[in-house]
């Protein structure tokens, strides 16, 4: 398995399916958001390759992402093959939901194990503020329907963003003494597109967890503060579920990092908050050998930068995130 040159061992890949979304998240992209044509984005055979690529070199960890990956024409067969491919011990994917209601039985059928579905407000109407275009119950009916299906364990990802959504901690909170989910509070990076947005309205973790604390009781510190990916857990007593706590912004988690993002337009992005990337898709159209492509992405990740930088106020804007694949 790759090691980068600080001795982190990197066999995680997110691959972003698609730049395309069928929402508008306000912390996410602007509404007129252009996106890119799908001659310029990999194909099914080229993604494909680029991950048989990325398993021969220990790569075994796999999540789909986007854009919104769900709205990817062939997505079930494509999860087929990839669930299939040797090397690919656990393939999972991050989705709004809007499509889960009848995607869920398919994509597990195909291989997928679980999913992470993003919801960041149980109120219908600050759902729609949030993301614009969005129906509450879709999502809602989305996760059920995922459960059903036996992607699990399930997490939800909730970004919380001052002035929206705060109060909404408290009743994503509640959640968990009836679900056995993870409820995840992310806390809000910048990127292109809606940078000052993003940099004025983030709530810090430290925040978050005092509100929970205040109003629903002391939660208890699970695995002895040791993260679950990129989550700190908490249990709140009595309760089934749990709550993750994504410090990216206050407190990042960059000494840890397994990680590694194949754009929707195959470049390897090193680090989600730097723009630092290693384009693929061009020398693979171009005939590269898949010997070449190995040290392409074995110099990338050795290369991989240490941390991001957004304390010293270093802001990686040449994408928005939708583009890179959160
Ligand atoms: N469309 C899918 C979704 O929303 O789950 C997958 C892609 S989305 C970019 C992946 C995750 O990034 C979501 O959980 C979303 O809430 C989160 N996200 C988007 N913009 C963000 C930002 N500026 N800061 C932190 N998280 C963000
Ligand atoms: Fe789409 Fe996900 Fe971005 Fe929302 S966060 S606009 S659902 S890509």
């Amino acid at each position: 398995m790759p090691d980068d040159r600080f001795g982190r061992n990197i066999h995680y890949l997110r691959i972003s399916l698609t730049d395309h979304c069928n929402l508008r998240c306000l912390y996410c992209m602007p509404e007129d958001q252009t996106f890119q044509p799908n001659s310029e984005l990999m194909q099914d055979d080229e993604i494909l390759t680029l991950l048989k690529v990325f398993t021969s070199l220990g790569f075994d960890k796999i999540r789909l992402t986007g854009g919104e990956p769900t709205i990817r024409a062939n997505v079930v067969n494509l999860v087929r093959e990839m669930a299939n491919m040797p090397g690919v011990n656990s393939l999972s994917m991050t989705t709004n939901g809007v499509l889960l209601g009848k995607l869920a039985v398919p994509l597990k059928e195909a291989g997928l194990n679980r999913v992470n579905i993003s919801l960041d407000t149980l109120d219908p109407q600050r759902f729609k503020t949030l993301t614009r275009w969005g129906k509450f119950e879709d999502v809602w009916q989305g996760i059920h329907a995922a459960e059903k299906a036996g992607l699990t364990p399930l997490k939800l990802n909730m970004v919380v963003v001052r002035g929206h959504n705060l109060s909404d901690v408290v009743t994503m909170s509640n959640l968990t003494y009836e679900h056995d989910w993870q409820i995840r509070f992310i806390e809000m990076m910048p990127f292109a597109g809606q940078t000052d947005f993003q940099t004025t309205l983030v709530v810090s973790d430290k925040e978050i967890l005092e509100m929970v604390t205040t109003e629903l009781g002391q939660p208890t510190l699970l695995n002895n503060g040791i993260l679950d990916g990129e989550a700190r857990l908490y249990r709140l007593p009595g309760a089934l579920g749990t709550l993750g706590f994504i410090s990216s912004v206050t407190n990042p988690f960059c000494a840890g990092c397994t990680r590694a993002r194949l754009t929707s337009d195959g470049k390897l992005r090193l680090c989600l908050l730097k723009e630092k990337e290693v384009d693929l898709l061009t020398p693979l159209r171009a005939g590269a050998s898949i010997e070449d492509l190995r040290t392409m992405i074995l110099d990338g990740i050795w290369w991989k930068p240490w941390g991001h930088g957004l304390a010293q106020g270093e802001i990686a804007t040449n994408r928005t995130m939708s583009q890179i694949g959160g």
